[in-house]
Parts: C-alpha cells; sequence; structure tokens
C-alpha cells in the first residue's frame, strides 16, 4: 500500500490529504497527517472575528477536527511536530509533544504545507509576556484569554491587514487601540494614496495609527510584563498588551534542512501540479511560491484563498488526477470596522517592477444611486497599460459593500481584459445597488480617457 505524509494540518494540507483520500480509498492509500497544533482546517482568517467576538465560538472556525478526518480515514497526529525529513530514507521524524517521545514515519509520497512563520522583530521584550502573535488557532485561542478584564490598551505591532483586523477586533471590544508601523501607510500592498484614505477612515475609527515610526523596543515590569512600545522617533506607548502582525514568511526551515529545493522568492519551488523539485515531494499553501499572472515573477503570496485550491489541486493529483494551479493576481480583500479595502493586479509600484509602462486613474463616486437612503462613497482605483489599454490593476475603498465589486475586475485582469472593454461590461444596474454608470464602469471610462490621452 503506498503512504502519504501530510506535514501541516490545516487549510493547504488538509485540502491535499481530503482530496487524495476521495479518489484513493484506505485498502489503496495510508495517509498519515502530522498538526503541531490541537486543531486541523481551521480558519485563520477567522481569528480576528472570533476575538471581536462576531464569531461566538471556536468550534465554529473548525471545519474539521481531527476527529471528523479520521472518521473519513486520514489518520490525524495532533501535538504532534515533524522535526526532521529524510528524503533518501524516505521517512520524516516526528516529536510527540505531550510525550517526548521521537519515531520515525515512512512516506512513499509528501505533502509539505508547514504555512508560515510570523516575523518577529529582533527588539529588546519581544519574547516578553503579554506579547502575542494571531498566526494559528492556538495564537487566537491564547490572545482572546489574555483579553480580560484588566486589559484595557493594546498596542499592535504592524498596519498590515492582519494587525488592523485584529485592531478592529479589540476596537469594538472598547479597547483603546494604537497601531504602529514605520511605513508611512498602512496595508503596504496598496498605492500610497488608497493607503492615507484608509490611515483616514482607520483614525476616523478612533483607532490611533502612528506611521511611519519602528518599534525599537518593548518595556517591561519588574515581572517581566510587556508594559510599553517604544519606537525610533521617542513615543513610549502604554500597553496592557502587544499584539504582533507584522506579515509572515515562508515556513520552510525543514524543507530547506532536507535539501527540497526553494525558489528565488524564497518560497518552496513548485511546478503547476504542485510538485517541488525533490522526486515524490510536493508543496502547498503558505511555505510556497506562486507565478504571478501578469508580472511573471514567482512571488509568495500568502491567502487562504490559494492554500486551499493548491492543496486541491496537490490531493487531485495524488489520487491519480490531473489538476493544475495556474497563479494568482494579487486579489485580496479586507475590512476595519465599515471601511472596506480590496485589490487585485499590480499596483503602480509592482507595475514599474514589472517594466510595465502604464497609466493610472481613480474616481469617487457611491455605492448606489447617489439619492438612495444608505448610499456611501466608493473609491476605484485603476492601472492600464500604456497604448494597449490592458487593465493590470485595480484598488478599491470604501464602505457598504464596496470593496466586493473587486471581483469584477480580477476576472477582467484574469481574462486579460482592456479598460474599453470594461467600460462596455453588462453590469447589473437598480438604485439599491449602484448608480446607474457602477463606480467600476466610470474608473474603465476614466481610465480609457487616460490612455488615449496619451496617443495625443
Ligand atoms: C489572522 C489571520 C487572518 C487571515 N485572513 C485571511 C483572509 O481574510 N483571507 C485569506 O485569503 N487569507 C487570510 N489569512 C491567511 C490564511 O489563513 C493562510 O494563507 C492559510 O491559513 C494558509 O494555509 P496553510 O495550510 O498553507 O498554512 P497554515 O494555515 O499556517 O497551516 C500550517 C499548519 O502547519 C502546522 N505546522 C507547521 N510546521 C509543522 C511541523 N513541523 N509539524 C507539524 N505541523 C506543523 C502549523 O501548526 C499550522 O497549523 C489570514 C491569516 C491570519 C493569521
Amino acid at each position: 500500500m503506498d503512504r502519504l505524509v501530510v506535514i501541516g494540518g490545516d487549510a493547504a494540507g488538509m485540502s491535499a490529504a481530503s482530496q487524495a483520500r476521495k479518489r484513493r480509498g484506505p485498502d489503496e492509500l495510508q495517509i498519515v497527517a502530522f498538526e503541531r497544533g490541537r486543531a486541523t482546517s481551521y480558519s485563520a482568517c477567522g481569528i480576528p472575528y472570533w476575538i471581536s467576538g462576531a464569531v461566538e465560538r471556536e468550534e465554529q472556525l473548525v471545519t474539521r477536527s481531527p476527529e471528523q478526518h479520521r472518521r473519513n480515514h486520514i489518520d490525524v497526529r495532533t501535538r504532534t511536530e515533524v522535526v526532521g525529513i529524510d528524503l533518501a530514507a524516505r521517512h520524516v521524524r516526528a516529536r510527540d509533544l505531550e510525550s517526548g517521545e521521537e519515531y520515525t514515519e515512512p512516506f512513499d509520497d509528501l505533502v509539505y504545507a508547514a504555512g508560515s512563520v510570523p516575523a518577529r522583530p529582533p527588539v529588546p521584550g519581544i519574547d516578553a509576556a503579554g506579547v502575542y502573535g494571531v498566526q494559528t488557532l492556538d495564537d487566537g485561542a491564547a490572545l482572546r484569554a489574555a483579553l480580560t478584564d484588566a486589559v484595557h490598551r493594546v498596542v499592535i505591532v504592524g498596519g498590515g491587514y492582519i494587525g488592523l483586523e485584529v485592531a478592529e477586533a479589540c476596537q469594538v471590544r472598547g479597547l483603546a487601540v494604537t497601531v504602529v508601523d514605520r511605513s508611512p501607510t498602512p496595508v503596504g500592498m496598496f498605492d500610497p494614496d488608497i493607503g492615507t484614505f484608509i490611515a483616514d477612515a482607520v483614525r476616523g475609527l478612533g483607532i490611533d495609527l502612528v506611521l511611519g515610526d519602528g518599534v525599537t523596543e518593548i518595556a517591561t515590569d519588574a515581572d517581566g510584563r510587556a508594559t510599553a512600545v517604544h519606537t525610533a522617533s521617542g513615543r513610549q506607548l502604554a500597553a496592557d498588551l502587544v499584539v504582533l502582525g507584522l506579515g509572515v514568511r515562508p515556513n520552510v526551515a525543514l524543507a530547506r534542512e532536507a535539501g527540497i529545493p526553494l525558489g528565488p522568492s524564497g518560497g518552496i519551488a513548485v511546478d503547476h501540479r504542485m510538485r517541488t523539485e525533490a522526486a515524490g515531494v510536493w508543496a502547498v499553501g503558505d511555505c510556497v511560491e506562486s507565478i504571478h499572472r501578469l508580472s511573471g515573477q514567482r512571488v509568495v503570496v500568502a491567502l487562504g484563498t490559494h492554500a486551499n485550491k493548491q492543496g486541491r489541486v496537490a490531493g487531485i493529483n495524488l489520487g491519480g488526477g490531473y489538476a493544475t494551479f495556474p497563479g494568482v493576481i494579487g486579489t485580496a480583500i479586507t475590512k476595519v470596522c465599515d471601511v472596506e479595502v480590496a485589490r487585485t493586479g499590480l499596483s503602480e509600484a509592482e507595475a514599474e517592477a514589472a517594466g510595465y509602462r502604464f497609466v493610472t486613474a481613480a474616481v469617487d463616486s457611491t455605492t448606489r444611486a447617489g439619492y438612495f437612503p444608505g448610499a456611501q462613497p466608493i473609491r476605484v482605483k485603476l492601472v492600464a497599460e500604456k497604448r494597449t489599454g490592458r487593465l493590470l490593476g485595480a484598488q478599491i475603498v470604501g464602505r457598504d459593500d464596496a470593496a466586493k465589486r473587486i471581483d469584477v475586475l480580477a476576472t477582467a485582469i484574469w481574462n486579460e481584459m482592456h479598460v474599453e472593454e470594461v467600460l462596455s461590461l453588462d453590469l447589473s444596474y437598480a438604485p439599491p445597488f449602484s448608480p446607474v454608470w457602477d463606480p467600476v464602469l466610470i474608473a474603465a471610462r476614466k481610465a480609457q480617457d487616460a490612455v488615449e490621452a496619451d496617443f495625443r
């Protein structure tokens, strides 16, 4: 019987395991999945909403528990960490985190799905009590338990989308929240003009945003507990609790040690069927690099949407089918309270780095007909290639479901549409849903004007 070992029991790893099981029964394929934490197939994306209370119970974030996987004949070993991979001997070394016992588990095929590692700046106090991360469900549980009545002031280090989602969660809980980031605008994947819009909106919610200022130290009391975050400019931000939301890098340490080749971006190199360059070793999720369909570059984009798709692809292939992962275009969405932001394709900086010559167009409109109750502002910004008018990128900020319009633009970019085609799209219209010219269409019209003006 063939043996499949999976390292990492969340989105990517368990998607691969489940798809492989769907195609090959337990009499044909033995599947063992190792997970360091307590839970499998959980939504890390939902952690901020569990912290805020919008999601009430931890179990709601778990799509499939270890028991459910076991009933599906997947031998899940939770609280068990893989500590080594021996490609020549075809086995992994696993450590039971409860008993400390170590043993080897043989494999014919291996799926490496170890996710990502959160960034931790090398500043004094970073490991102090009262400093929390939000990477795994166990992290989320620890942070949630720490938010007792004694906590009033929270400082969040990092103004990326995870930092801002946690800021919202703490704000909703009635805490005084400060977010500190060394960049001049939050959520670095947006252009600075959209970032400024986000910053204003976040401040408007009562969240204190300290930008352009790096963290130099986390000060502690006599018991070693975090009490304040010190910054390069000399600020001392008092904190009962500190949360790190500084972004992530691919968790490739075990793979590197084993000799599984990495790509230029630092993620594991895989082909379109999610095979690594090591025979019988597959890699999926946050730890791999993907092809960006516009820049052609290999990039690491740590998002659950890709992790699930890549896991499915690897699982189908392992199960004897044929599936491919066609790459990414950088689509992402988030919100802070009622302020929503989304992006797809290339930002201005990314388009420049990829060697494109481009024009931009930004429009301010409303989410519904201007006269219709509930209409809210929306800004749509487009990046289009000079001469051809090909749509390269889009960013949206607004309220009232504004940001989900990004999917229309993502579909257009995916299909290599030009702004002239986008402006003619047969999109739906009725006053409760959009102005007669949807903001997406107005932005495309304006981008087309810019493309034409460039010809003159
Ligand atoms: C707070 C937060 C919010 C997010 N919001 C969004 C969102 O809105 N939209 C979106 O698309 N994405 C979002 N993401 C990203 C998304 O959660 C990840 O991209 C996704 O979980 C990646 O899945 P994965 O299986 O590759 O890695 P992970 O989910 O990180 O799973 C990897 C697993 O491997 C385990 N592991 C690692 N090393 C070992 C080892 N040696 N032995 C055993 N087990 C090991 C870890 O414990 C972990 O459970 C968010 C992430 C966070 C943290």
